[in-house]
C-alpha cells in the first residue's frame, strides 16, 4: 500500500496492524494468556472481574434498579471478566433479571472465544460490532485494556509547527516513520522541536458516543487502562509480542500495537457529551476500595493451598511497582449527572 500510494499515518498503520480483515493482530489469533503476547487483569485473577461486577450491581442499586439495564462490554477479550463479574452479581437480588448482556467485539476469533466461556451465562448475551447497535436504555459499560488499542494520530514539533507523523518506506524497503511536509494548524499546544503530541480520535469518538447514551438514559461507565492522568508531550506507542517489547515497525500485524490512554482528554470528551466524570484514580485505589483484600483472604480462607499464588495475583493487581499493574494503570468513572457518586472512587 505504502510503495503504491505512498506513506500512511500513524493511525491507519496502528488500525490496519491491529484490524485488518485478514492479517491484522487481532483478527487473527487470541493473543491473552501465559501462551499469548499479553496478559490482562481478569485474566491474572477472579478477583478482578468479581469486583467489577459487584461494582456494577452497586451502581444499578444506586440508580434505582431500573427494571432493564444494559450491560456493556467493550473488547471483551476472552470473555473472563464478563464471566466472573456476573457470578458475583447475582449476590444482588434482581439484578441478574434485570441485565441484559452486549459485548460489543471486532474479531471473530475472540468472538468465538467468549461464546464458549459465556455459552452458560445467566442472562442473555448479544454481540455487536460497535456500541451504536446496542438497544437504548439505562446502560453500565466496562473498558477494561479497550482504550489502548484504539488507533491514535501523532504529530511531531519541528520548526514549522506540529507535523503528523507518517509511516513510509526506507531506501532498503524496510518500514520508518517519516513527517507530513504541511504542518497541522489545528495542534495549538506549545512544545519544543521534536515532542510528540498524541490525539486519540477514535478513543475520543468512542467516548462522545457512550458518554452521550449515559447522560441521556442513564448508567455509568468504567474505563480501566494503563495511561496517564494529565496529558503529556510524549510518544507512548509501543509493540508487545510474547510478553515483551518490540519494535512497532518490525511485524505488523504479528504484535499488538497499542498506546498509553491519555485520561485527560477521554474525561474531557465524556465531559462534553454531558456526563460526570469521577477524579481517576490508580487500579490500585479501586480495587482496594472495592475490597480486594477481603477477597483475597476470604479465597485464601477457602483454599490455603492456593494461598501463595492468591496473594501473588492481588499483589499483582494492586501494587504500584514497575512490574505490577496497580501503578500505571488508572480507572476513569463516569455516569449520569444526576445519579449519587459511584462506588470506589473515594
Ligand atoms: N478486555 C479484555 C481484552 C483486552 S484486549 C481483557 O481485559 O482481557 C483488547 C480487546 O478489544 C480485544 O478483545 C480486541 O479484539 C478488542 N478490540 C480491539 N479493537 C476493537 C474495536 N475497534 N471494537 C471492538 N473491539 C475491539
Amino acid at each position: 500500500m505504502i510503495a503504491l500510494d505512498g506513506p500512511i499515518t500513524v493511525e491507519r498503520y496502528m488500525a490496519l496492524c491491529l484490524s485488518h480483515p485478514q492479517y491484522g493482530y487481532y483478527m487473527t489469533r487470541d493473543p491473552l494468556g501465559l501462551e499469548g503476547d499479553f496478559i490482562t487483569a481478569p485474566e491474572i485473577s477472579q478477583m478482578f472481574g468479581e469486583l467489577v461486577g459487584l461494582w456494577a450491581a452497586q451502581v444499578w442499586l444506586d440508580q434505582g434498579a431500573p427494571e432493564t439495564l444494559q450491560l456493556v462490554e467493550l473488547g471483551p477479550g476472552r470473555g473472563t471478566l464478563m464471566r466472573d463479574a456476573l457470578r458475583a452479581a447475582a449476590v444482588a437480588p434482581g439484578f441478574l433479571d434485570a441485565v441484559q448482556v452486549h459485548l460489543v467485539e471486532t474479531s471473530p476469533v475472540l468472538i468465538a472465544r467468549q461464546r464458549e466461556v459465556l455459552a452458560r451465562a445467566p442472562t442473555s448475551c448479544t454481540w455487536h460490532t460497535a456500541l451504536e447497535t446496542v438497544p437504548p436504555g439505562p446502560m453500565i459499560v466496562i473498558a477494561n485494556e479497550f482504550f489502548d488499542a484504539l488507533p491514535l494520530r501523532q504529530f511531531v514539533r519541528s520548526e514549522g509547527g506540529w507535523h503528523e507523523r507518517l509511516v513510509g518506506l526506507a531506501e532498503d524497503g524496510s518500514l520508518c516513520f517519516g513527517l507530513a511536509r504541511e504542518a497541522n494548524a489545528e495542534i495549538t499546544v506549545a512544545g519544543r522541536e521534536g515532542a510528540v503530541v498524541e490525539w486519540p480520535m477514535a478513543g475520543i469518538a468512542q467516548m462522545r458516543g457512550l458518554a452521550g447514551r449515559i447522560a441521556r438514559d442513564g448508567g455509568a461507565a468504567l474505563v480501566i487502562d494503563y495511561g496517564h492522568v494529565r496529558s503529556g508531550l510524549a510518544d507512548t506507542l509501543q509493540a508487545i509480542r510474547n510478553h515483551g517489547f518490540t519494535d512497532v515497525l518490525a511485524e505488523p500485524g504479528e504484535a499488538d500495537v497499542t498506546a498509553h490512554v491519555d485520561f485527560a482528554q477521554l474525561a474531557a470528551a465524556a465531559r462534553s457529551a454531558g456526563a460526570h466524570t469521577e477524579p481517576v484514580i490508580t487500579q490500585g485505589a479501586f480495587l482496594r476500595a472495592l475490597g480486594i483484600d477481603a477477597r483475597t483472604a476470604a479465597l485464601s480462607a477457602a483454599a490455603p493451598e492456593r494461598a501463595t499464588e492468591i496473594a501473588g495475583a492481588r499483589a499483582r493487581l494492586v501494587d504500584a511497582t514497575p512490574e505490577a499493574m496497580g501503578g500505571l494503570f488508572k480507572a476513569l468513572g463516569l455516569r449520569h449527572p444526576a445519579a449519587p457518586a459511584l462506588p470506589g472512587f473515594g
